[in-house]
């Protein structure tokens, strides 16, 4: 059994809720890096926080070189509620009677979608700041201080709704150790403004030595089996940076999405069912068949939608019909990290 010491602060939210955050830190027998890991700071994102549980039980009695850091569940309140953020200022109860819907999944019942702006009680928007904002900021900041800062590696663990995981990633330098982690595609990302420049991957690889990404699975408001992705992710990234021994081979190709190439859309205004010709990341040359739409009224093929450039399938649309003006598919322009079979380099951070 490894030594381990589990800390937990008690928290007050402005609604008077008492609760507490905890994480686990796990020291390995031999010196090595420090490995941190982070889920559940949005509260519709559960299988982090259950893979993380998991795997914290599984590292307490696992050989390895270093310190693994684990908070599985950064946001309990909003975890309870099964909703993106707590908002302990604003009417709690309105949650109690809302239904999440993928087809208007921006919309927000309190009125602070994404898209109108600063939204303060978005704990991964308040990371490394000089002011705390709220119960939120107060979580962050103590967590900062106690895992993040002292970790030459952050993971964050997040859940969108999409086919399959995927890597979000905010500076190149942390390539040769997401790809290692097995999600085929790593989409760069921009903190835009001050705002989402509180976002936790982006601050914690901010110093040089540093490195940080987020993953992203795919459910949302539920699971779905990717725990083993999860944590097969974690033990590949361990063997990379040199915190248990052995290569990493992984199954699938790694793409990084090209950053400053615009996505193609792919768009029809016939109106009818999507047949996909390939897989989400599967890789497809200029001019193959990507899709096709079948009529609603007859047996006729109305269209086929071929690859305009070489790249891979991008996220698909999220409705099964077309003709409703949005993308049914994007191809992306990528650049290959990781090849199927083909064991990756190393990348050991210092102990
Ligand atoms: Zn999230």
């Amino acid at each position: 059994m490894n030594k381990t010491h589990d800390a937990s602060r008690d928290f007050t939210s402005a609604d008077g809720r008492q609760f507490k955050v905890s994480y686990r830190r796990i020291h390995g027998k031999t010196p090595g890096p420090t490995l941190t890991l982070i889920a559940g700071q949005h509260g519709m994102e559960h299988i982090g926080p259950v893979m993380l549980k998991n795997l914290a039980h599984e590292l307490t009695k696992t050989d390895f070189a270093g310190t693994v850091n684990i908070c599985a569940c950064a946001n309990p309140l909003a975890l309870e509620k099964d909703y993106e953020f707590y908002p302990e200022k604003e009417d709690i109860s309105k949650i109690d009677d809302y239904f999440y819907s993928i087809f208007r999944h921006d919309y927000c019942i309190f009125g602070m979608e994404r898209q109108k702006g600063v939204n303060l009680y978005n704990m991964n928007r308040l990371w490394n700041r000089s002011a705390i904002h709220g119960t939120a900021g107060a979580i962050t900041d103590w967590l900062w201080q106690e895992i993040v800062s002292p970790a030459n590696l952050t993971i964050d663990f997040h859940c969108l709704q999409a086919e399959k995981p995927l890597i979000f990633n905010w500076n190149s330098k942390n390539l040769p150790i997401a790809a290692a982690f097995g999600a085929e595609a790593i989409y760069p990302h921009r903190a835009v403004d001050e705002f989402n420049q509180g976002n936790l991957a982006f601050q914690a690889c901010r110093e040089p030595e540093k490195f940080a990404f987020c993953v992203e699975f795919s459910r949302q408001h539920g699971y779905k089996d990717e725990f083993e992705f999860g944590r097969q992710g974690v033990l590949n990234v361990m063997k990379t940076i040199g915190m248990l021994p052995g290569t990493v081979q992984l199954e699938r190709d790694v793409y990084q999405v090209n950053e400053d190439v615009p996505w193609h859309k792919l768009e029809s205004s016939a109106v009818g069912h999507i047949h996909y010709h390939v897989k989400q990341y599967d890789a497809v040359k200029q001019g193959d068949p990507v899709l096709s739409i079948s009529s609603l009224e007859n047996f006729e093929v109305l269209e086929c939608l071929r690859a305009p450039v070489d790249g891979i399938l991008g996220l698909l649309g999220k409705r099964p019909v077309s003709g409703t003006g949005a993308p049914l598919a994007h191809i992306l322009e990528c650049t290959r990290l990781a090849t199927a079979g083909v064991p990756l380099e190393k990348f050991p951070l210092p102990a």
